[in-house]
């Protein structure tokens, strides 16, 4: 191993650990850490690597959960040095490795918000940039692309570009077709004359090194009421969400299977003994005396098996922060789980149509019925028809689940979703993306790559895997 002296502090001469894995449980190995201070530090590294075809991961807080910044050889980059944060009316400038976290809190002082919410705050605003993560609230405000405004990429070849909505990419990368989901970050997103916000957003640390990036805020909504709505049965809540999605205004629909309950209830001992199924909404309001806290009560007191009396209510940042935890829960709690056990992760991260949500979620537990039954977990962001299934599987026999897997995302696929909605595809469902877009379409992407990188450096294996 080398030891790395320029363009940042003494760096050790191993590649610690903590960057040669994420939260998928994937570990890896590499010769060098770089964590450069600067752009100019960033090109050099990329320079060099592209000169010596040496393979080169970014790495940003390693939250990922597909193995996208575990590196296989070569060099890590660090952005951990890109921390600026200036938070201005109706924007933010951020480095690449400012966290989710502080972008909030910062924006919350000014009386602004940052609308894509992913539930891992401790994860890089380059690290959502590079995967388009989106959260609970994209039901309303959409993901990460939306919300970018200008980038500074550093390219393989070491040029900077500094780009902006409306900045058109040099050359006609062709059209590949869009799922028809609210979410989808699956692949490229290619079509013609778009601009390299686009291009960039959701290229998984494959196409260019994003240092820093401007994103809009919206001023912060004058109240807020969220609720986590338990029912007696699984289908009542599932009914509850297609009839809310039609008839109201929630900016979050998320749901909670009885087995996500079950677990949460070691942390969250409150939850009523007799809910079968939990949906976590929340409504903005003009002010606390909104009339859409009568409404929601009204439609939550008619809804077929709402456990009305038994559910809770916010409209307090601070008790509605408790419901954020309550959320985030359950993705840490499966991590931890899964940890314990040895195993890798093993979820979906699948969105399909509104209107085949339903087929979809029946689905689901038909199969995980008969093949998991006792060792699974639904929950996540119904409003969007994007739910994660996390399997315990057999550590020593991950491979029914991950063929279980797959022919999930081959119907996710049939039914015209998507086979990668937030987290991005990385390395470990790279093999997913064939069964969503056609050899031609994979190979416009592939052209893509090679003219941006045609030493292919970056972010090797991330979406291709050979
Ligand atoms: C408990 C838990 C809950 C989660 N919930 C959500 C959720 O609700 N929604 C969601 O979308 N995701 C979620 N995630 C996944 C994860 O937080 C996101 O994928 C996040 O965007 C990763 O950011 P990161 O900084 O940790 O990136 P990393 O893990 O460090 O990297 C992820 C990918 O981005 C690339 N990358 C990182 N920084 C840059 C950069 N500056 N330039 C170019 N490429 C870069 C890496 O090479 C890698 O391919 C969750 C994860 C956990 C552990």
């Amino acid at each position: 191993m080398q030891r790395v002296e320029k363009d940042g502090p003494q760096l050790p001469a191993e590649v610690p650990s903590a960057y040669l894995e994420d939260a998928s449980g994937l570990k890896g190995h590499a010769e060098r850490l770089f964590a450069p201070l600067d752009e100019a530090g960033v090109a050099t590294v990329l320079r060099d690597a592209s000169a010596a075809r040496i393979p080169v991961t970014v790495s940003g807080a390693g939250t990922g959960v597909t193995g996208g910044r575990v590196p296989f050889g070569g060099w890590v980059l660090s952005l951990e040095k890109f921390t600026r944060l200036d938070v201005h009316n109706g924007y933010a400038i951020v480095g690449a490795c400012t966290l989710l976290r502080d972008l909030h809190a910062a924006a919350q002082r000014s009386g602004q918000f940052y609308p894509p919410d992913p539930t891992e705050t401790g994860s890089s605003l380059g690290g959502n940039i590079a995967c388009n993560a989106s959260g609970a609230r994209s039901f309303r405000y959409g993901a990460t692309r939306a919300w970018v405004e200008r980038l500074r990429v550093v390219l393989a070849d070491g040029r900077i570009l500094d780009v902006g909505r409306g900045d058109p990419i040099d050359f006609d990368p062709g059209s590949v077709p869009r799922p028809h989901v609210t979410k989808n970050t699956a692949g490229y997103l290619l079509r013609p004359g778009m601009d390299w916000v686009d291009l960039i957003v959701g290229s998984e640390g494959t196409l260019g090194v994003v240092t820093e990036a401007t994103v809009r805020l919206l001023p912060l909504p004058p109240a807020v009421l969220g609720g986590v709505v338990f029912f007696r049965g699984d289908q009542q809540a599932i009914d509850a969400v297609e009839h809310w999605r039609a008839t109201a205004t929630p900016r979050m629909l998320e749901y909670f299977d009885l087995p996500s309950l079950l677990l949460l209830r070691t942390r969250f001992p409150e939850i009523p003994a007799q809910a079968g199924a939990a949906i976590l909404f929340e409504q903005e309001m003009a002010s606390e005396e909104d009339a859409a806290i009568d409404l929601w009560l009204e439609r939550i007191e008619g809804a077929p098996g709402a456990l009305a009396e038994d559910s809770w209510f916010a409209t307090t940042a601070g008790d509605r922060e408790r419901f954020r935890r309550f959320r985030h829960a359950l993705p840490e709690l499966v991590n931890d789980t899964v940890r314990r056990a040895g195993a890798l992760k093993m979820n979906t991260d699948f969105a399909v149509p509104l209107d085949r949500n339903r087929d979809m979620l029946a689905y689901y537990r038909r199969r995980l019925e008969e093949e998991f039954p006792g060792r699974y977990v639904i929950f996540g962001h119904i409003g969007d028809a994007h739910v994660h299934v996390n399997v315990f599987s057999d550590p020593a026999n991950p491979a029914p689940a991950a063929d279980l897997f797959t022919e999930f995302a081959r119907h996710a696929a049939e039914l015209g979703g998507t086979v990668a909605a937030e987290h991005g595809v990385g390395k470990r469902k790279a093999h997913l993306l064939e069964l969503q877009y056609s050899p031609q379409h994979l190979e416009l992407m592939r052209a893509v790559k090679r003219r941006l990188d045609p030493a292919g450096i970056l972010g090797r294996g991330n979406l291709w895997q050979h």
